[in-house]
């Protein structure tokens, strides 16, 4: 309890440290310093590497960042994890988001949001260059390793991305169009950028990160498109997760939205 006490204290500095600088993240005296792992998984001739990021004891709440070009989340997620704790999976590729391999000489490339189901793992490869039995089965392997990092204790898995202005946005969702056959319902506000999204496959999350005022998105996991990529993966075999995705470069509404998220885990947790 007294633990759950001080960890509320923290966020609460935190969300009045952002509020006034409101420029850039003011931190201080981060509570936990994390210890870094580096995981050499072999892919065919090539070998990716895996960082696991630890602040503090495991508590239930994993991050994995698959996409290593998307570094503002990165950057806000361990600011805050400083002083929550919590652990994060980062895929380390040279800040690029499609990841290079090579078999026997030949180069494959794939797309690892794309990597959870046989069907998304054959058209990333496809999409990306080359495909081959050994490539698809070197991409599942190394697919396998990363749903390992996840263990069932996990009581929620946090996806760390960013995305480029209007690209894809709380828009991608709304009546007629392109993805709207992927949500279940869609919580949009004039207040926020479009392009600052909650995207969940849990309905109790995302309706508390509507309620909070963010863009929130709640997957229909039955008919979204089956497309490998991890909130699919997730909603197929019940696993709650959700995906704090921002602009490149704001890492302020980042940082807020990751600790209105952990604020949300944390008392659920106390419920427990
Ligand atoms: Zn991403």
């Amino acid at each position: 309890m007294k633990k759950i006490l001080i960890l509320f204290i923290f966020l609460a500095q935190n969300l009045f440290s952002l509020a006034q600088s409101n420029e850039s993240l003011v931190i201080s005296q981060p509570f936990y310093v994390p210890t870094i792992e580096t995981i050499e998984h072999p892919i065919g001739d090539s070998k990716i590497k895996v960082k696991i990021y630890q602040y503090g004891e495991p508590n239930h709440i994993l991050c994995i960042n698959l996409h290593a070009n998307e570094t503002t989340s990165v950057n806000a997620a361990t600011a805050v994890l400083a002083n929550t704790g919590g652990t994060i999976v980062r895929v380390m590729n040279n800040e690029q988001r499609v990841i290079p391999f090579k078999i026997n000489g030949v180069r494959y490339r794939f797309d690892p949001n794309r990597i959870f189901s046989d069907v998304g793992i054959q058209q990333t490869l496809r999409e990306n260059g080359r495909i081959s039995a050994a490539a698809i089965k070197a991409v599942d392997q190394f697919a396998k390793s990363l749903l390992a990092y996840f263990p069932d204790s996990i009581s929620c898995i946090v996806a760390l991305h960013n995305n480029t202005n209007e690209a894809y946005s709380v828009k991608s969702y709304l009546p007629g169009s392109r993805r709207e056959k992927d949500a279940k319902a869609v919580a949009s506000f004039a207040s926020q950028d479009v392009d600052d999204i909650a995207f969940t496959t849990d309905s109790l999350l995302y309706k508390k990160m509507a309620d909070c005022g963010y863009n929130s998105i709640w997957q229909d996991n039955i008919n979204v498109k089956q497309d490998g990529s991890l909130s699919v993966y997730c909603g197929n075999n019940n696993i709650r997760y959700i995906n704090i995705e921002t602009q490149h470069g704001s890492v302020s509404q980042y940082a807020t939205m990751f600790e209105s998220l952990l604020a949300i885990l944390f008392e659920d947790m106390k419920k427990e």
